[in-house]
């Protein structure tokens, strides 16, 4: 994991290093090699340092869930009965803070910034994401979306601290099941940019259009993600045991009547998935959305798309690497099924 880390670290300071001495060099010379080819002579533009985060994103993914992938399962779930239950809650609130302040660290640094005014202020988002799981997975009517809304707060205070900018300058809130998330800016008086979620508004479509699935609409209300119950068929036809999953922020629930045994009680399962549904949200904006952001920033009909739309272009990365590295039951060993499993009891 040392060696990891080391290669992430190194590859990040040539990286930032480069972007710096490119961006202040006054001569036209032209670079050679592949640095040439790939800016074809726009070399001032290409080489802001955002587009480091081209670059370093997926090389600290990729590092990321290599080391993961080496090292021994994480388990959340404490061992052994003895064990106080609010020593896993320590562990799950200590994991969302480190994510959190590693996000605004690194991107925050990334962009120039300051590390540690990252790493705080992102601790602090996480943590705050943690009380939003928390608040999901109850069982009063409407803990999903009211969980959903606090770790949408935190997961904001996250970007805030990654973009450099006040802590609760700008607020990226999903609008309930409704697959569009709202930006409010309140750096300038209070503006609010509503942007279409591509990803959940493909799988939003997808469950409407199943011929087996049903939109239940008060618990989508509820869980303040749409939530489609399957009837008469599998989940998915190659795995029989899938009692439901979380997709782009949309949950699908299986048919109970299918399930050899009983299967956990409904409840139980459904406050399962909200907590993905939480998890899919801070990679989304966390995440996906400085990435794409980069990208599509470079085009005229790029900046107005981002202007409209949200892209969770990262997921897709990153279920794809999880199900390479992890094999068939990458979902089982993730740390995000160990969170899930952890705060509602299955
Ligand atoms: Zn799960």
């Amino acid at each position: 994991m040392v060696t990891y880390l080391e290669q992430l670290a190194y590859l990040v300071k040539r990286r930032v290093q480069r972007d710096f001495e490119v961006a202040t060099c006054a001569s036209r010379e032209r670079p050679q090699g592949v640095a040439h080819w790939w800016t074809r002579g726009r070399l001032k533009r290409v080489y802001h340092p955002r587009s480091s985060l081209l670059i370093v994103v997926p090389v600290a993914l990729a590092l990321a869930g290599a080391a993961v992938a080496q090292a021994p399962p994480i388990t959340i779930t404490p061992s052994s009965p003895e064990t106080p239950r609010w020593v896993g809650h320590v562990t799950v609130l200590a994991g969302n803070a480190a994510i959190g302040a590693l996000t605004g660290a690194v991107l925050q640094k990334l962009r120039g910034g300051s590390f540690k005014d990252g790493f705080v202020r992102g601790a602090l988002g996480g943590s705050v994401s943690y009380v939003g799981k928390r608040v999901a997975v109850q069982d009063f009517w409407g803990a999903g979306l009211l969980g959903r809304e606090f770790n949408a707060l935190g997961v904001s205070m996250v970007r805030n601290a990654s973009d450099g900018v006040p802590t609760l300058s700008h607020l990226y809130l999903p609008l309930g099941p409704l697959p569009v998330r709202a930006t409010f800016d309140l750096t300038h008086g209070f503006r609010v940019q509503p942007q279409l979620d591509i990803a959940a508004t493909a799988w939003l479509t997808t469950g409407l259009l199943g011929s087996h699935l049903i939109l239940n609409l008060a618990e989508s209300f509820s869980s303040g993600a749409p939530v489609f119950e399957a009837e008469g068929r599998w989940l998915v036809d190659s795995e029989h045991s899938v009692l439901a999953y979380a997709v782009s922020r949309s949950v699908f629930l299986g048919d109970p009547g299918l399930y050899r045994g009983a299967p956990p009680p409904r409840a139980h399962v459904l406050a399962h998935e909200r907590v993905h549904v939480l998890q899919q949200d801070f990679v989304l904006t966390a995440w996906s959305d400085p990435f794409a952001r980069v990208a599509l920033n470079r085009f005229g009909a790029g900046r107005w798309m981002q202007r409209y739309v949200a892209v969770d272009a990262l997921a897709w990365v990153v279920g794809t690497a999880s199900r390479l590295m992890y094999g068939a039951d990458w979902g089982e060993r993730f740390p995000t099924e160990s969170e899930a499993r952890f705060l509602t009891g299955h």
